[in-house]
């Protein structure tokens, strides 16, 4: 549910005020709903004349998913765009992809309310000539940047394929779906790399976790429970983690996923054992997501001892050892993913327990992708921005308010539901081929890069 403030310049009257006093007019984001269509209309695909054949290959697949796909905006001057794809996957030069990107802003005015815009380009590579290093890396700060002028709930995000990817492939054509989807409705300017995976199989979209066996710790309450009703929507037996001090709340969330609920500190010594443990009845563990984690603020020359050591080891500490468990004991398949934080990337006041915590997060997310994908497996990570839960209601109101309003496209914070929505995609067997990243879901917050 959108913030009060978000609710009432959305109505009659706080239209008005809201207009005649040049306030910020967050508007309310479109969220999933299953059988819903993928896009609010019709979705345009541009681009470069070297990438066309690519550009096509991408429109067969939206028309798969029954969406109305148009390679041209010849008779389509009414349409007001659901979204609107470029594509230069083969641009060689920086020159070259200039038409592709005018015809896009050429289109902007007409993207409907919660529209998207996604941009599909490759990664520059080592070994790239310097100019098709430059067209490569140029469309990251190009979708940076329109998507901090997008109004109306809209987004742009980039798929940037890695190690010669296919266009595709199940992970571009899944990580595509996600961002034209309203399941990416706080996701804005990200771009996300994407490696290798097969071709785009018989997907369930509507229960991509079908048979999997998912744990999520601290998933009593906050971001955890709701990644935990998400998971089981998308099929996934859930299996719930949380200190004893919350076992009653923790069993009522269990009891609406229709899952399991496991008393369990996430910071004791063979918590990864008791993880194992937990699933093997369900046929063993496929899911794990790392998100019990505390807050202790404090500037660091007030930091006592107690404040600085919970903090890394239940936001850090554990995910290491859980996570060298399950290595040890061989977790095939293992697809992982971590509650990482905007405050670890761009550091904040008061947070250096924090920040260093959940900058150890991205850190060995990033070392622990390739040892879990040798076993099949995945590990990502998530940084939300300003989630609306219990940790950021704590926030002094003023101080709360303008982390909102500051944001330059959306202007307003996020639901635990975001958070979920990005787990259960990089959880899902279509993001195979993402490995190793951080998935912002900031509302294209400033902070970071
Ligand atoms: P929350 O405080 O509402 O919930 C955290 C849960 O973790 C609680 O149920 C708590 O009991 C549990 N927990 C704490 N210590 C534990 C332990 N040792 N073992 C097992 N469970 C434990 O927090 P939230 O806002 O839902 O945040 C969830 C995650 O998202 C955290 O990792 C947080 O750092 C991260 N995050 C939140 C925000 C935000 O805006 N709320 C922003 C960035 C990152």
């Amino acid at each position: 549910m959108a913030d009060n403030y978000t609710r009432f310049v959305n109505g009659e009257l706080g239209k008005k005020l809201a207009k005649q006093l040049g306030l910020p007019r967050p508007a309310v984001l479109r969220r999933y709903t299953p059988g819903a269509p993928v896009t609010v209309g019709p979705v345009l695909i541009v681009a470069d004349d070297a990438s066309a054949a690519d550009a096509d290959s991408l429109a067969k697949a939206l028309l798969a998913w029954d969406v109305d796909v148009r390679r041209s905006t010849e008779g389509a001057a009414d349409v007001r765009w659901g979204g609107v794809v470029l594509v230069g996957t083969a641009a060689e030069s920086p020159e070259a992809v200039s038409e592709a990107v005018l015809a896009l802003g050429s289109t902007l005015r007409r993207l409907a309310g919660n529209g998207r815009v996604v941009v599909l380009s490759r990664a520059p590579e080592a070994g790239d000539a310097p100019a098709l290093a430059a067209t490569r890396a140029g469309f990251e700060g190009f979708t940076r940047s329109v998507g901090k002028e997008l109004r109306g709930g809209a987004t742009a995000n980039g798929v940037q394929l890695t190690g010669g990817a296919a266009v595709d492939s199940a992970s571009a054509l899944g990580t595509l779906r996600f961002f034209l989807s309203a399941k990416s409705a706080y996701v804005d300017g990200q771009v996300l790399p994407v490696g290798p995976s097969d071709p785009l199989d018989d997907v369930d979209w509507q229960q991509p976790l079908a048979g999997k066996v998912a744990v999520v710790t601290g998933a009593a309450r906050g971001i955890g429970a709701a990644i935990a009703r998400t998971l089981a929507r998308d099929g996934a037996k859930v299996v719930v983690v949380d200190v004893p001090a919350a076992g009653e709340s923790l069993a009522a969330v269990a009891n609406e996923v229709k899952g399991t609920a496991v008393q369990l500190d996430v910071t004791a010594a063979d918590a990864g054992t008791k993880i194992l443990e937990a699933t093997r009845h369900l046929g063993g563990l496929d899911i794990l997501v790392h998100n019990a984690g505390i807050l202790r603020d404090k500037l660091l020359a007030n930091m006592k001892p107690a404040q600085w050591d919970s903090v890394i080891a239940v936001n850090l500490a554990s995910q290491l050892r859980i996570n060298e468990q399950l290595l040890a004991a061989g977790v095939e398949g293992l697809r992982i993913v971590s509650l990482a934080s905007t405050s670890g990337i761009a550091g904040n006041k008061g947070q250096t327990n924090y920040a260093y915590s959940k900058s150890g997060v991205i850190g060995h997310t990033a070392a622990t992708a390739p040892l879990v994908a040798e076993l099949g497996g995945t590990a990502n990570a998530v940084a939300p921005g300003f989630i609306e839960t219990e940790m950021t209601r704590s926030i002094p109101f003023a101080t709360r308010e303008m982390a909102r309003r500051v944001l330059p496209s959306l202007q307003q914070g996020g639901l635990p539901l975001d958070v979920a929505e990005a787990i259960a995609f990089l959880s899902s067997p279509v993001a195979k081929g993402v490995n190793g990243q951080v998935l912002r879901v900031c509302g294209q917050s400033m902070v970071g890069k």
